[in-house]
This record gives structure tokens, C-alpha cells and sequence, in this order.
């Protein structure tokens, strides 16, 4: 018999998620973003989801040519753009959209020779307007859309930048609309489509929603806001479940797991949980933090090991082994156990290691 840990991939709540963000955009396209493969729930797992997408964004180039392979015909977009040259030739055999966001894509660009004559590819060129990771300033982009205009084989060119505080509309030091405004600034006289908004901001701040949106991990059922996902209508695409595999009865005073971090207060029953950091359950989450046997929530105790789990049983006196366990996703969003381990949803999503079984319904 398999371990019993399985990650459940939910293509009916991927489709449902993907409705939400048109909902929230409807003037706009839809960029589904898949990087990561596509945040832990596997590439062609979100090609069916997003079927309806207008166009999938991700980093990584071999993942574009797999979508490509998949018979995904609409737009890709690489999302840091190529990273040296043999990639800026996979954008034109792949037929990608990329992004160019420095002077050495720029360069690398302007050297290219496409080889096919008929080799169109839209450049999507990324502004710094304020989050200082990728871009060029606002004041070097009409230079850099003039370089970009001359190339015979760029056909259509797009700006994007990216928000660092969507979810806090009144962030002290960066709020979006300053973002927004300086990307405006720096793009309205230049002709090109345009894109700002990730899922944060298409859930809250419809006012940025341009020519095309970005959404990312509300696809995936979870939310970077500070209101749940389900109070955004988004259901969690991936449930990790597994079993109760021991359970030890301990007395007041007795320790559970190393560095024996939980102590005892009373008589209580110790569940054994078929998950560990090596599966991609954080290791830092501390005691308390939620999770579901049999249905009932009740609490991490001990700290986590590469394969187990420990949890109170104390509120599920009829749990016994093979007792079903949900560590994060249907009945327990994952923005909550993120939020006790201090981290958000995307990393444990993202985190899932390839020894979990994956199933999909
Ligand atoms: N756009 C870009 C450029 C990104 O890097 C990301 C992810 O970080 C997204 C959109 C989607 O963001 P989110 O998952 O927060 O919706």
C-alpha cells in the first residue's frame, strides 16, 4: 500500500477560480500565471483549469515549450524574459511573448538573428515603478520603446510592472496607486498594451485593471489579502490529506517529538500524521497550528520531522489509525496554516515535493 499522503488537484475549482478573476476584470485579459509549475499544482493540470485563459505568464522557458507541446496555440509570456541566448531562441521557435527588462536582454535582443524571416514576437518591457526588483526607471522607458520599435522582427510592445503592496491599498511607503501612477507617467504617450494588476490587485483595486491582468495564486484558491479567499467566492484547488499512522497515549509531563518542544500538560492522545518537512509541510510551524482529523480541527504539537506530524487528538477521542487527515485545503484553507507558520499560502503550495502523490479530480 502507498504512504497515504496525496496532494488533491481540483480542476473544477481551478475553472471556478479562473470565472472569479474574469469576474473581477471583466474588460480585461487574462494572463494565467503558471510559473513554478504553476504554483505546485502541475503544468498540464492548469492547462485544463485555465483552458479559458487568454494568454499563461511563467519564468521558466523549459515550461513555456512545454505548454507549447501540450497544444496550448494562445499567448505565453516569460515573465523575466530569457536569460541568455539560446532562450531568446526558444521565444521565437516557441512563438513566446517575452519580457525585456534590462539593458542585457535589451542587447541581446537588438544582436539577434531570427533565422526564420517571418519571426514575429511581441516584447512586453517590464518599469520599475517603485519596487526596485525588475525594470527599467520610468524615465529611461521611452528610450528604451524607441530601441525596441526598430527591430523589424518585434511586432507588438507591451508594459508591464508589478505591485509590491496590492493587498494594502494605503501602504505608507509604496501604496499601489503611486505604482500606478508612475507607471502611467512613464507608458501614456507610448503606444502598447498594458498590464499592472496580480491577484491582490484584481480582487481589490479593480481601477488598475488595464488591457490585461495577472493573476497568480487566487487561481489557486488562496489569497495574499487580509479577508479570506472563500469571502472572495475562490475554492482551494489543492487539498493535501493523508492518515493518522500511530497514536501514543502520554502522561502529564511528557514530551512529543524533538527538542521535545511540546510538554504535557495533562493525560492526553498524541496522533502520529503521515507528513513531514521533506513533503513540503513547514518545518517552523509552530504548535497550534491548525489542521483537520477526521473532520475535527485540532493542533500541531511537537515540532515537525522530515516525515511525521504529531497532533492533539484530544478533541477527536475516536480517532485510530488510518484516521483521515487534511493538512491544508478543503475544510482548512491554506492561508490559514500558512498564516500560523508564518509564511504565505504560495510557499507551501509551491513547496510540495515530488515524492507526494498527486491525484486529480
Ligand atoms: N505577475 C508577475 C510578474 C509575477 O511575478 C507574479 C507572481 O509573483 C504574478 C503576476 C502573480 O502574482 P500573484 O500570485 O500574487 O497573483
Amino acid at each position: 500500500m502507498p504512504r497515504p499522503l496525496v496532494a488533491t488537484i481540483d480542476i473544477a475549482a481551478l475553472r471556478h477560480n479562473l470565472a472569479v478573476a474574469r469576474k473581477c476584470a471583466p474588460a480585461s485579459r487574462i494572463l494565467a500565471v503558471v510559473k513554478a509549475n504553476a504554483y505546485g499544482h502541475g503544468l498540464t493540470r492548469a492547462l485544463r483549469g485555465f483552458a479559458d485563459a487568454d494568454g499563461l505568464g511563467l519564468i521558466e522557458p523549459e515550461g513555456a515549450i512545454e505548454l507549447r507541446q501540450f497544444g496550448w496555440t494562445k499567448r505565453i509570456v516569460l515573465l523575466e524574459g530569457f536569460f541568455d541566448e539560446a532562450d531568446l531562441q526558444t521565444v521565437i521557435d516557441f512563438e513566446l511573448d517575452t519580457v525585456v527588462h534590462s539593458l542585457a536582454q535589451l542587447d541581446l535582443l537588438e544582436k539577434l538573428q531570427p533565422g526564420r524571416q517571418d519571426a514575429q514576437i511581441d516584447v512586453h518591457l517590464k518599469v520599475n515603478s517603485g519596487m526596485n526588483r525588475l525594470g527599467f526607471m520610468p524615465a529611461e522607458c521611452s528610450a528604451i520603446w524607441k530601441r525596441l520599435r526598430a527591430l523589424p522582427f518585434v511586432r507588438d510592445i507591451g508594459f508591464v510592472t508589478h505591485f509590491a503592496n496590492a493587498e494594502e491599498g494605503d501602504h505608507p511607503v509604496l501604496p499601489p496607486s503611486e505604482q500606478a501612477r508612475r507607471f502611467m507617467a512613464a507608458t501614456g504617450d507610448l503606444s502598447g498594451m498594458r498590464s499592472l494588476s496580480n491577484s491582490a490587485a484584481d480582487l481589490l483595486h479593480p481601477e488598475f485593471a488595464v488591457d490585461w491582468v495577472r493573476p497568480g495564486v487566487m487561481l489557486y484558491g488562496a489569497t495574499p489579502a487580509e479577508r479570506t479567499a472563500a469571502s472572495f467566492d475562490l475554492r482551494p484547488a489543492m487539498t493535501l490529506q493523508t492518515e493518522v499512522i500511530g497514536i501514543q497515549q502520554i502522561a502529564a509531563g511528557d514530551a512529543v517529538g524533538y527538542g521535545s518542544r511540546f510538554v504535557a500538560e495533562r493525560p492526553m492522545a498524541i496522533g502520529v500524521v503521515a507528513c513531514g518537512y521533506a513533503d513540503g509541510y513547514p518545518r517552523h510551524a509552530p504548535d497550534g497550528t491548525p489542521i483537520l482529523v477526521d473532520g475535527i480541527r485540532t493542533r500541531v504539537v511537537g515540532r515537525v520531522s522530515m516525515d511525521m506530524i504529531t497532533v492533539d487528538l484530544t478533541p477527536i477521542p475516536y480517532a485510530r489509525i488510518g484516521s483521515k487527515v487534511t493538512l491544508w485545503g478543503e475544510g482548512l484553507p491554506i492561508d490559514e496554516v500558512a498564516n500560523a507558520a508564518g509564511t504565505v499560502g504560495y510557499e507551501l503550495m509551491c513547496a510540495i515535493m515530488p515524492r507526494v502523490r498527486v491525484v486529480e479530480i
